[in-house]
């Protein structure tokens, strides 16, 4: 049989089995992070940071909090090296749930989830260490073997994140990986048919916990794309469309590059509504839509900012390459009004540098407030610069 559609078939088995929204295409965003939109990872950042910082919060309760257990039914000795333990555990975890400041960047969830990993994973190594001395009966012995029951925890857990194939393997190999190590060098003492009963459950869960991280990320990409456009057009909405601009003021400002914004109304757009009713104004709007989407760069990025309004954002674009590209916008159109005529725009502009505003929603309002002087310069035109006599 052909491989190629082989493997066809079973990619699109498997998108059928993801939320509606994605396709076949979309299996190398769960596959590894590195096709994400810069948007997407924020998102995602975010989320995981938060998530490690509430399972933080909870085992900064439980771990101290299981000691009352361990001293009914451990002797004293014991329970004090554990307690020590615990104490440790519980304050780390602690630091991690109320001093950890998320920096919405992905290197920095991973540093979060590798420690929300790596706390436990010493705490039981520690723990196994002090417990192979005692040889303990019945109840206690349960309770002894309990801690064992710590690596199965931690590989389920992999479950609560939105992780690609590739980021949940990553945690849990390491994890499955030092198991495997320790179980050859404690060997002899162990029995081996136990052990790897023990080993495989922990291989079983591991899968299982990584389908469900998977599935996760498949549904936060599908309510991602369904929160950042605009539903009726189809372009970024106003809400990311500010986080966008957030995110290229910052880096225009470090690294010292041009940063173009273009605020556009539609002309007496009102009128469309009056006389041909609102769906046709709809119509209208999607068409505006998609005809500045076609004269856009790549790097642009078209906000649904209103009603009839929106906002281009031009990254790296200074001055005179913008005057060239909204002057192409304009001479192309914006469409058209239901009785065949052209539809316009009124355009304001404004610039980083050239405007030396304070931070992005400065840069905003100095870009509405030229649309208003084109508006009162007679609509259908661009407005660059504030006139010599506003200045004064
Ligand atoms: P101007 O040239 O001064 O901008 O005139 P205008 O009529 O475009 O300005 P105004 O801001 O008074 O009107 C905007 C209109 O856009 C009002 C509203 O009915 C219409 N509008 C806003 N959002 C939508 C939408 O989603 N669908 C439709 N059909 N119309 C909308
Ligand atoms: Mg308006
Ligand atoms: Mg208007």
């Amino acid at each position: 049989m052909n491989i190629r559609i082989l493997t066809a078939y079973l990619a699109q088995r498997l998108a059928g089995l993801m939320p509606n929204e994605l396709g076949t295409q979309d299996l190398a965003l769960l596959l590894s992070p590195r096709a994400h939109i810069a948007l997407l990872k924020r998102r995602r950042a975010q989320m995981i940071v938060n998530r490690v910082r509430l399972m933080a919060f909870l085992f900064a309760i439980l771990t101290p909090l299981w000691s009352i257990i361990d001293y009914l039914f451990f002797p004293l000795p014991l329970w004090l090296v554990l307690a020590l333990m615990r104490i440790v555990a519980g304050s780390t975890f602690a630091l991690l749930a109320f001093f950890w400041r998320p920096d919405r960047h992905m290197g920095d969830a991973y540093r979060a989830l590798a420690l929300l990993f790596a706390i436990p994973g010493a705490f039981y190594l520690g723990t196994q260490e002090a417990l192979a001395y005692y040889h303990l009966q019945g109840f206690s012995e349960a309770i002894k073997a309990g801690y064992a029951f710590l690596p199965f925890v931690l590989l389920a857990g992999i479950s609560i994140f939105p992780l690609t194939l590739v980021e949940s393997m990553l945690v849990a190999l390491p994890l499955l990986g030092a198991q495997a190590i320790s179980g050859l060098f404690i060997g002899p003492m162990l029995e081996w048919p136990s052990f790897a009963g023990a080993f495989w459950l922990q291989v079983l869960i591991s899968g299982v916990a990584i389908l469900a991280g998977v599935s996760q990320l498949a549904f936060m990409i599908a309510l991602f794309r369904q929160a950042i456009r605009d539903p009726l057009t189809g372009i970024f909405s106003r809400r990311s469309g500010e986080e966008l601009l957030e995110r290229q003021f910052q880096i225009a400002r470090r690294k010292r590059t041009a940063l173009s914004i273009a605020f556009v109304d539609l002309d007496r757009f009102k009128e469309i509504n009056d006389r041909h009713g609102h769906d046709a104004g709809d119509r209208a709007l999607i068409a505006a839509a998609a005809a500045m989407t076609k004269n856009l760069r790549d790097a642009d990025i078209l906000v649904r900012w209103g009603g009839e309004e929106f906002l281009l954002i031009m990254p790296d674009t200074d001055p005179a390459e913008a005057r060239q590209a909204l002057t192409r916008l304009q001479e192309a159109g914006f469409g058209e009004r239901p009785d065949a005529s052209r539809l316009t725009a009124s355009i304001g502009y404004a610039e980083v540098g050239q405007d030396l505003c304070g931070d992005w929603r400065e840069l905003v309002e100095t870009a509405d407030h030229r649309m208003y002087l084109a508006k009162s310069g007679g609509r259908n035109r661009v407005v660059f610069a504030d006139p010599p006599a506003a200045k004064q």
